[in-house]
């Protein structure tokens, strides 16, 4: 069964590397942990708008320590252009809080998991399991160790070009014969 699903998950990775060979220079970063904030600040805003916003906040806020230095309302104001600023910080000052204490997994080396992320992997049978960490802990156990970084970004590439949160586009989805939610075989439109 594991065999299987690292079958089909490696043809999904395949396929969606061939759909979108720029996903993975979307987000600039220099380091995973910088890459977990940009994909944080990246939720319902476009990447070019993210990439604008770090290139000031990466300057100030050079290690996850320097999140937690501050009081949310500073960096609300340092994130407000990329919209939902007050639920991306708890997110980022929760994140780096996890980080600090070394209890967050994978940020030298582990798979970034966002809202695309975790829509994506319950849609392809990739994980059941709801929180962010238990979700990557799942993905760690079935990508290869090389698609790490790149497979966040295929994700939100595709769950933004096709794979919507609302109305999927299942009958223009590259990955529709290996994704056992696409509404071609069981008639029933994903939700979240
Ligand atoms: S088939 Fe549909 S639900 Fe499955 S990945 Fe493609 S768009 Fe998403």
């Amino acid at each position: 069964m594991a065999i299987e699903l690292r079958q089909r998950l490696r043809k999904i990775i395949r396929l969606l590397k061939r759909a979108y060979p720029d996903a993975k220079c979307s987000l600039n970063h220099s380091n995973a942990f910088e890459l977990l904030i940009a994909t944080i600040l990246s939720a319902q805003c476009t990447d070019a708008r993210v990439n604008i916003v770090t290139q000031d906040l990466f300057r100030k806020y050079r290690k996850p320590e320097d999140y937690l230095k501050v009081s949310p309302k500073e960096l609300e104001r340092d994130i407000r252009t990329t919209g939902f600023f007050r639920n991306k910080t708890k997110s980022i000052q929760g994140t780096a809080a996890n980080v600090v204490m070394g209890n967050a997994f994978g940020i030298s080396s582990g798979v970034v998991v966002d809202t695309h992320v975790t829509r994506l992997s319950h849609r392809l049978g990739l994980s059941t399991q709801k929180t962010a960490e238990k979700i990557e802990q799942d993905l760690i156990a079935i990508i290869p160790k090389k698609d790490w970084v790149i497979f966040p970004h295929l994700m939100i590439a595709h769950g933004r070009a096709i794979c919507r949160a609302r109305n999927p586009l299942c009958a223009e989805c590259v990955v529709e014969k290996l994704c056992p939610s696409s509404y071609l075989k069981t008639g029933v439109m994903p939700g979240m």
